[in-house]
């Protein structure tokens, strides 16, 4: 089972519940794909035995040969070419890498560069279990060639949680999809609430079956609770809002010193996890 663990917005438990899972199961490969901002590793303490480069390419552009046609500035989308008329330049910061403005360029004056953009690695956590987390370099504006290289990477594990970018940009959407099912992490906040409407969106646009995990329950307001019960949504489970449990996160201190109570509740979100993915459940 791959099970994406994805939040409306940033800040709203995400990391926690999916760190807290591989812990407590840890059979499961934990998938950083936060790619801008990975922080489970905070939790996990991994030990890396592998750090694989990620490049792109880029156009470089031979001004001796170019004759200024334009055509490559017409023909890219993300506006990462400015042909002047005595001068063309890539931008290579928001060049996506397609390949095709060499394909439309007449006087063969473009050749593709690779540049770095991040690193995928792979360990072992403190529980012993298997983990690979992606990073993209400061300054780059797209995680998902680091995502697509995670995907692509050897993971033959029978449960894999995925934590995925919160949001729903074109990220999420790369992280999630192939996932079995996708657990929104929410508050109980009008905020996350009207957050997480636009992930539910996201979801059922994507056929992909999905349940809600709440965190720090009893505070904030009854909100998320109608909108689920109204829309059908399964809550898998809820975190209760604990000062206690706050000051673990800020420090990354987790489960050895958390509740026999809420480990029983993780056990209880995996055991709903594995059952809307239509597998057996797990003992509670
Ligand atoms: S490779 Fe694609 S995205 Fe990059 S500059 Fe050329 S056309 Fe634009
Ligand atoms: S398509 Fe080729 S020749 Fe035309 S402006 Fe671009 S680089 Fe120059």
């Amino acid at each position: 089972m791959k099970a994406a663990i994805l939040s409306g917005k940033g800040g709203t438990g995400k990391t926690t519940v999916s760190t807290h899972l591989a812990a407590l199961f840890p059979d499961a490969l934990y998938v950083d794909m936060d790619v801008e901002e990975p922080n489970g590793d905070l939790f996990l303490n991994p030990e890396w035995n592998d750090r694989i480069p990620v490049s792109v390419i880029y156009p470089e552009i031979d001004n001796d040969k170019c004759t200024h046609c334009r055509n490559c500035a017409a023909f890219c989308r993300f506006n990462a070419l400015i042909a002047g008329k005595a001068l063309t330049i890539s931008m290579k910061e928001i060049c996506h890498g397609c390949g095709g403005c060499a394909l439309v360029c007449p006087s063969d004056a473009i050749r593709y560069r690779e540049r770095i953009i991040g690193y995928v690695s792979r360990g072992i956590t403190r529980f012993g279990s298997p983990i690979i987390s992606g990073k993209m370099d400061v300054g780059e504006f797209s995680g998902v060639p680091l995502i697509d290289r995670i995907r692509t990477m050897d993971r033959t594990e029978a449960l894999q949680i995925i934590d995925s970018p919160p949001g729903t940009s074109c990220t999420t959407v790369a992280a999630v999809e192939g996932c079995d099912l996708a657990v929104i992490v929410t508050e109980p906040t009008p905020f996350a609430l009207s957050d997480m409407k636009r992930t539910v969106e996201m979801l059922r646009t994507m056929k992909l079956p999905f349940a809600v995990v709440i965190n720090k329950a009893g505070m904030g307001d009854r909100g998320v609770y109608d909108y689920c019960r109204d829309e059908s949504i399964d809550i898998l489970g809820e975190i209760p809002f604990s000062l206690e449990l706050a000051g673990a996160y800020a420090t990354g201190v987790m489960l050895d010193s958390v509740s026999p109570q809420l480990q029983k509740e993780y056990r209880k979100i995996m055991d709903g996890m594995k059952r809307k993915a239509g597998m057996p459940g797990v003992a509670v």
